[in-house]
């Protein structure tokens, strides 16, 4: 049997700006969304502040920074037709908001007025934020990265701790003009937390997720040496009363294994795509975007086969009805979050879900990756309040599941359908919360 649980109903958010938090999403000049933001030319100087380099009481003591810098550029490098150019400055503060910059894109900690001011009065729960300059044609001219200067960073999983890698792989996709994605476990997803959420460091954000590769891409265009990329899928979804799916996501899985590749929304018109896509055979899905009540079952559109260079179009009428549940968190260790669970292949996990009107008897649990099983008769019910309904599952990790993020998804018996995007990510760094210890430690 399980042990009572303690509930703590993790929100947090990290919103660097307005704009709003959507899929694989790239930032816009303009509202009506045609000019994305970018940088013009593939190289981009980036200066680091001698803040990192001092003694500073926001940096656990040791902490081998300019390393942990040049990683998380490298990871953004390693993938896309961009190279930064690093340089240690003297600046400290963010270039007030206007126009333009001091042209200088700086990455700083000090505890200047000016770096304090940005975060305003969120200062408990926000790692970073970057702010951005461009000119009339979209192009970036600067991006200044401020960690919180309120809060403490560390690169060896300390609790309480925001990740410095992690943190910083995030803010450089803001950077290079990347916006939130809705997929759980993309480096790029809004939500992101400190060390301790699920009693574990939290690293996953330090990798990027196929998602954040096929943004970046879409973006930039990949290394010269991918050669299958990359393809798009287009098109545009209605619902069954041929009115517009606006704001639904779309999200596209590699067939053989059930990883996501990439996922982006429907704008107000119902129009998608997705684009940075490799090539290879995708099978793709739709559903409303959870915004906390009940909305339309999840669907499968079809399955696409994405070659280099081709736009495939992929629009459709839904046929999806409603649906009279809804699923919005994901949870691990007795937490439920917006955070992905971090899992490895070869062990089982105890994971939960978390929304509106789920019951055990009703529903069951299933996955699109045949890497990932449920354990029979393992769904079971806890009581969270009123407010939130939240069931647990134990699943089953083959060994050979390639690292990246999967969904799991919600299904009534008459076949209504709700997704977690990406609940699950297979990481590499060890989750020793397998349910193996748990039993022993009955
Ligand atoms: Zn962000």
């Amino acid at each position: 049997m399980l042990k009572p649980i303690k509930f703590f109903l993790v929100l947090l958010l990290l919103i660097n700006f307005s704009f709003s938090t959507m899929a694989y999403t790239t930032q816009f000049a303009d509202e009506a969304e045609t000019v994305r933001l970018h940088w013009k030319n593939g190289t981009i100087p980036i200066a680091l502040s001698t803040s990192f380099l001092k003694q500073n009481p926001n940096l656990k003591p040791d902490s081998d920074v300019i390393s942990v810098v040049q990683r998380s550029l490298k990871t953004w490098e390693k993938v896309a037709n961009i190279e930064f150019e690093l340089v240690i400055a003297d600046e400290q503060s963010v270039s007030p908001s206007g126009k333009s910059g001091d042209g200088i894109s700086l990455i700083t900690i000090a505890q200047t007025s000016e770096n304090l001011a940005i975060f305003g009065s969120d200062t408990e729960e926000v790692s970073a934020r970057t702010r951005i300059f461009y000119n009339g044609k979209g192009f970036i001219t600067e991006a200044d990265i401020i960690l919180n200067p309120y809060q403490q960073f560390s690169t060896d999983g300390s609790i309480g701790y925001f990740d410095l890698e992690a943190t910083l792989t995030h803010e450089i996709g803001h950077l290079l003009g990347l916006a939130h994605s809705s997929v759980f476990g993309a480096t790029m997803c809004a939500h992101q937390g400190k060390n301790g959420i699920y009693n574990l460091p939290n690293f996953s954000s330090r990798t990027l997720g196929e998602d954040d590769i096929a943004g970046i891409r879409a973006l930039y265009g990949a290394k010269n040496t991918e050669d299958s990329c990359c393809g798009i899928i287009s098109g545009k979804l209605l619902l069954a009363n041929g009115k517009a799916a606006k704001k639904f996501q779309v999200w596209a899985e590699e067939t053989e294994s059930g990883r996501i590749m990439a996922g982006v929304l429907t704008n107000a018109e119902g129009n998608f795509r997705i684009e940075g896509l490799q090539g290879g055979e995708y099978s793709i899905y739709a559903q409303a975007l959870s915004e906390g009540k009940f909305s339309i079952s999840a669907e499968e559109l079809g399955k696409v086969n994405v070659t280099k260079g081709k736009t495939f179009i992929l629009s459709q009428k839904l046929s999806g009805g409603a649906k009279n549940f809804d699923v919005q968190y994901v949870g691990f260790n007795g937490q439920i979050s917006e955070l992905a669970v971090p899992i490895n292949g070869g062990k089982s996990y105890l994971v939960y879900v978390g929304g509106k009107n789920l019951d055990p008897n009703n529903f069951k649990i299933g996955f699109n990756s045949p890497f990932i099983s449920l354990t029979p008769n393992s769904i079971t019910r806890h009581d969270y309040g009123a407010e939130l309904s939240v069931i647990s599952f134990e699943i089953k990790v083959d060994s050979k599941t390639p690292a990246g993020e999967y969904s799991f998804f919600v299904q009534s018996k008459n076949n209504e359908t709700g997704f977690i995007v990406g609940g699950l990510t297979v990481e590499s760094f060890v989750n020793p919360w397998n349910s193996y210890f748990l039993l022993g430690d009955e």
